[in-house]
């Protein structure tokens, strides 16, 4: 029998505000444990939270990007659950009223557009995080309660999700537009964007939902993959010899790949929503969010169309280069100045991507700003350079912070175009070479090319091409 998945993902992105959702806390990764709480994270007699608007602007970001609806009016519920990491006893978020509803998440996936849709998005606060010290993991706990009240939108899609490919293609679209709308900085090791996956399976043809499990803890987009690759394996098998999947939370661990049960299911209703009574409905107006969406940025989809379109890049090159607004942005701002766009396409997937991979500066911090690397291409591309010295100049512009032309006149690297000058040497290696002359002129033409590279050879590769290919064609051509 032919099964297939039904994945849906519920994705927690961190919000990039700089204080918590509800205090003015900060919310900066790595500080000392405990040392970014007050009594409003803690949810101390008394204390009052206050809604933080930036965190709500970049959640109607995230909705119009993804077309989905705004809700006018949202409602922040209490859900109520005893757990360490949650010292008041209940997390603030939203329940029935969520300030996002539908929308969709468009990719690509082998030159066919997809799209899955979405539930909801909807912002609540984190929990704290629980530590278990090494060597003392029985014996006690210890609570880090800073991440308390970081800001949190959820973003849950409809169950349309029918591979694990789909689940990887997805989330990778879905980080990529959080990063360029600059509203989640798409960290999965750090914990800033969190996945928990879904997952049943039917027979091919089953309408029926089947028994499905969670999937959680889930720190990679590969991880993703291979959990869910694991989990649906794991289902089939219990299916296909006659047993039945039980509804139960799993873990996923890197280390073996494989899934672990963690603990009987909860159902939603179990977690007792109250509304707040400290927070008023979030009423939004039309007006702010014509506001936030004038604000917004070009999708990186959108993008990528564009490079494809209107720049002729094929579409693999159009997703490197997308891939983060900062690589985007250094594209453009190199084009800008040549505007052969697969010649500084080329160079940056190759030349400036090997030299960025592993720099803690990224693309933002390259030496070579794209103004410089501009230059220099646009050398290359009228010829006034050859592509061998470019990659030269190139080297020493890691180095030299100097514009390229200043670079290219102290070290005599210009070009040797001039027939006088290149004819002497072309002389000399044709009297060098006196069988390969021979050669030559018997009709073995392909020769053509060890001339030209013993020329390159001896100008250190400044000799300029189109002119020596000329030169040695008619200088061979004489007869003795
Ligand atoms: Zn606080």
């Amino acid at each position: 029998m032919n099964f297939e998945a039904v994945i849906g993902l519920e994705v927690h992105a961190q919000l990039l505000t700089k204080s918590k959702i509800f205090c003015g806390c900060s919310t900066t990764f790595g500080q000392r444990p405990n040392s970014a709480a007050c009594p409003v994270c803690l949810g101390l007699p008394g204390a009052l939270p206050v809604l933080n608007r930036e965190a709500v602007n970049m959640a109607v970001k995230m909705i119009l990007a993804v077309d989905g609806s705004v809700g006018m009016t949202s409602v922040f519920a209490r859900k109520n659950y005893f757990y360490p990491d949650l010292p008041k006893g209940y997390q603030i978020s939203q329940f029935d009223r969520p300030i996002g509803i539908g929308g969709r998440i468009a990719f690509e996936d082998n030159g066919v557009r997809k799209q899955i849709r979405l539930t909801r998005i909807h912002l609540e606060e984190d929990a704290g995080k629980s530590l278990h010290p090494e060597g003392h993991s029985e014996d006690f706990t210890r609570i880090d309660v800073n991440r308390c009240g970081v800001p949190l939108m959820e973003i849950v899609s409809e169950p349309e999700i029918r591979s694990p490919r789909e689940a990887y293609l997805y989330l990778h679209a879905l980080k990529q537009i959080v990063e360029h709308l600059g509203i989640c900085d798409g960290n999965m090791e750090e914990g800033s964007l969190r996945c928990d996956a879904n997952v049943s399976i039917r027979p091919v043809g089953e309408t029926k939902l089947g028994t499905k499990t969670e999937v959680k803890n889930l720190n990679s987009i590969r991880g993703v993959e291979k959990a869910l690759r694991y989990e649906i394996d794991r289902q089939i098998a219990i299916v296909s010899s006659g047993d039945r999947v039980e509804q139960q939370t799993l873990l996923y661990s890197d280390a073996d790949g494989r899934c672990y049960p963690m603990r009987s299911k909860e159902e939603s209703h179990d977690y007792r929503y109250l509304p707040d009574p400290d927070l008023v409905p979030l009423q939004l107006t039309p007006n702010w969010i014509a506001t936030v969406q004038r604000e917004l940025p070009e999708l990186p989809l959108n993008r990528q169309d564009r490079y494809v379109h209107d720049l002729a890049l094929p579409r693999y090159d159009a997703e490197v280069l997308t891939s983060s607004p900062g690589l985007a942005l250094y594209f453009e701002e190199t084009l800008a100045a040549c505007p052969d766009a697969k010649l500084v396409a080329n160079w940056i997937m190759t030349e400036v991507l090997a030299r960025v991979k592993g720099n803690a500066a990224g693309i933002a911090g390259f030496a070579v700003e794209p103004a410089r690397l501009g230059r220099l291409l646009e050398m290359i591309r009228s010829k006034a350079i050859t592509g061998k010295i470019g990659k030269e100049l190139f080297e020493c512009m890691l180095a030299d912070a100097r514009p390229v032309e200043a670079i290219v006149a102290e070290k005599g690297l210009a070009p040797i175009a001039d027939s006088s000058d290149l004819g002497g040497l072309i002389d000399k290696v044709i009297a060098d070479h006196p069988k390969e002359v021979a050669r030559y002129r018997a009709g073995q033409t392909k020769l053509l090319a060890f001339f030209v590279g013993q020329v390159m050879r001896a100008t250190g590769g400044r000799a300029d091409p189109a002119v020596t290919n000329e030169l040695l064609r008619s200088k061979l051509a004489q007869s003795e």
